[in-house]
């Protein structure tokens, strides 16, 4: 029964979304991705650049923002513009949002991703480290959301938010970014049920990530941990696909799915094995 389950949830969760993604719903749509400059958000706007959209890209260096759209103009971005902006900053938030309206006009996705940097570490104490943090992982997103929220329900569009495995079950050495991305998951979606009751016309999705070969990732877990980094552009591939077929959640790679079952039905077995994957020696 429980292969058969596992086998179905798998079934539903990849083969048949790839099946329903037409890449030409993509062509001429109006994407704002954030944390854009780099790792996988760089990723998502090349890949939203090939199939046509037109797309507002942000992060803190400016520099780094005007290459990535030139990347994306020569990739077949219908438009795509950058706006420098700094997501610990309450006024960069609504002003990102509105650049983005009215250099698109409109939005048919907003694609949450940017984070701010945190240690790989045991929990020092730092509260002030953890309440930044809180303010740029999970306060912007929830505010960038609901300036966004009007323009999504006209174009029946799609709120696409990058969380972690981290985020369903807490993994050690992190405490404060875990905490952050469980924020996301309980409001996003209590946000979804909402969403639902009042009939809107705006989908969310929420995007469990496991270990990603991102340039940042890699250094800070480098020596640290022992598991599989899986490759950026299939995971914006993914995140893309799953935003384009207005699926509730996303686990890439689909292993992360199984760790979120284990968890509850093995706890301590699943503990024993996070605890293992983590080098660390008092
Ligand atoms: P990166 O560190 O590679 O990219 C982060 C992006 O956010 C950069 O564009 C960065 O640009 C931007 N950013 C950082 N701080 C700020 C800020 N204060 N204001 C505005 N923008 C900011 O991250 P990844 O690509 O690795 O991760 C992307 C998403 O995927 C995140 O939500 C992460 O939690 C999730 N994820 C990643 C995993 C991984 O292993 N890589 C695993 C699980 C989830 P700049 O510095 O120029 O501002």
């Amino acid at each position: 029964i429980c292969v058969a389950f596992l086998a179905i949830r798998w079934t539903s969760n990849f083969d048949a979304v790839y099946l329903i993604f037409a890449t030409e719903s993509l062509r001429g749509a109006k994407v704002l991705v954030t944390g854009s400059s780099k790792g996988i958000g760089e990723q998502m706007a090349y890949h939203y650049a090939r199939f046509g959209a037109k797309i507002v890209i942000t992060a803190r260096s400016k520099d780094t923002l005007q290459k990535v759209v030139e990347k994306c103009l020569s990739l077949g971005a219908q438009e795509a513009f950058y706006i420098a902006a700094d997501m610990s900053n309450e006024s960069d938030l609504d002003r990102v949002v509105d650049f983005a309206l009215k250099k698109l006009g409109g939005l048919d996705y907003l694609v949450l991703n940017h984070i701010g940097s945190t240690r790989v570490a045991m929990w020092d104490g730092d509260v002030e480290h953890a309440k930044w943090l809180m303010k740029i992982n999970f306060f912007s997103y929830i505010q960038m959301a609901w300036k966004a929220l009007p323009s999504l329900e006209k174009n029946k569009g799609s709120l696409v938010i990058v969380s972690s495995l981290a985020g369903k079950m807490p993994s050690p050495l992190t405490a404060p970014y875990v905490s952050t991305k469980s924020a996301l998951n309980g409001f996003f979606g209590s946000l979804r049920h909402e969403l639902a009751m009042k009939k809107s016309n705006v989908s969310i999705s929420v995007c469990t990530l496991g270990l990603i070969d991102t340039e940042t990732a890699m250094s800070k877990v480098k020596g640290k941990v022992n598991m599989p980094a899986y490759p950026a552009t299939e995971a914006a591939l993914n995140i893309i696909i799953t935003g384009a077929t207005r699926q509730p959640e996303l686990f890439y790679p689909w292993f992360t799915y199984i760790w979120t079952l284990t968890k509850d039905w093995i706890p301590s077995f699943t503990d024993y094995v996070v605890q293992r994957s983590y080098n660390y020696n008092p």
